[in-house]
């Protein structure tokens, strides 16, 4: 990474984003106001040029549907432009080559790259070899930052605040690379977080100690209606299919959990239903005419996050 004269108020800027620990509660709010301003630019009728003559690289060895294109989108947005190479099956990276090479490549043709990749760390190596900033788009099992930062903005902009929620995470806990990142930036606030899997997919311990030794409360159980009439962001996860080396297994925990519109008469009106997405099976598609429903708007937030990421990273905010 190149060292940036810091510009006073954004911390992000010539910074890598790996990971949501690096965040403190200043970061937020600033990053949020600033996606406000990008909504604003994306909903008006003219156009932006602040990223003009900027480039991304969008380097995705694992499939992406919301996390590629709205990064894309944002860029296009904001007037800069795309190198997407979201089919390393057609780069040379089916050749050999290896992810440091790959990411010097990119270095020399972009201002910033984007990465997911299988392994959990990936995008922290890459990071140590680029010196452009790098962020991650998931790492394997390990984090997901900018999704855990458009998951706090909805809850946010749904709910108006953060603090005093009690948030219930359901389904694949173990391999969901989202609510690892997403617990462990909610306890940047005076929540409650309940996790609810099966004794199989339950939430690795080392974010449950990491929670605990923030002071958040913590619960969990394998049952949903236990906590469900406390929760006011009820975050809904996919079982993870492609990580599960015993496909038996997977068969039969994949049906854990099902949101229908039965099991949202037990809940508060006013609560949210948030997933990442994609979704195959555990929200019904009931239950998206309820006004809980809060996935659509929550993966549309992830423009107007990635929007304000990629300026602040960029120092054009
Ligand atoms: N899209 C999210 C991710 O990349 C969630 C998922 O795939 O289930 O982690």
């Amino acid at each position: 990474m190149i060292t940036m004269t810091p510009i006073p108020g954004n911390s992000f800027y010539g910074r890598d984003i790996l990971s949501v620990d690096q965040f403190a509660r200043d970061d937020l709010e600033y990053i949020f106001g600033v996606a406000e301003g990008m909504r604003d630019i994306a909903r008006g009728p003219g156009s932006s040029d602040l990223l003009r003559g900027k480039v991304l690289s969008c380097l995705f060895y694992e499939p992406s549907t919301r996390t590629s294109s709205s990064f894309v989108a944002a860029m296009s947005r904001l007037g800069g432009s795309v190198i997407p190479i979201n089919e390393v099956h057609y780069s040379s990276v089916t050749k050999g080559e290896s992810l440091p090479d790959t990411i010097r490549t990119l270095e020399c043709y972009s201002d910033v790259i984007v990465l997911r990749h299988p392994e959990t760390g990936s995008a922290r190596i890459a990071a140590d070899f680029a010196r452009i900033p790098v962020i991650n788009g998931g790492d394997g099992i390990g984090e997901h930052p900018t999704q855990a930062l458009l998951d706090l903005f909805t809850i946010q902009e749904e709910l108006g605040h953060i603090d005093g929620l009690s948030v219930v995470m359901v389904g694949d806990l173990k391999y969901g690379r989202t609510v690892h990142s997403l617990a462990r930036l909610l306890s940047l606030y005076n929540v409650r977080i309940l996790c609810v899997a099966p004794d199989v997919l339950r939430m690795p311990d080392r974010i449950i100690a990491q929670l605990q030794e923030r002071g958040i409360p913590t619960g969990e159980t394998a049952d949903l209606n236990v906590v469900l009439a406390d929760a006011d962001v009820l975050y809904v996860t996919r079982v993870q299919k492609e990580r599960f080396e015993d496909q038996a297994l997977y068969e039969r925990v994949k049906g854990s959990y099902v949101i229908t519109p039965q099991t949202l008469r037990r809940a508060k009106e006013k609560m949210v239903v948030m997933h990442p997405l994609p979704r195959v099976g555990e929200i019904s598609y009931e239950v998206d005419s309820d006004p809980r429903a809060a996935y659509f708007r929550q993966m549309e937030n992830g423009m107007y996050i990635r929007m304000a990421l990629l300026a602040a990273v960029l120092g054009k905010t």
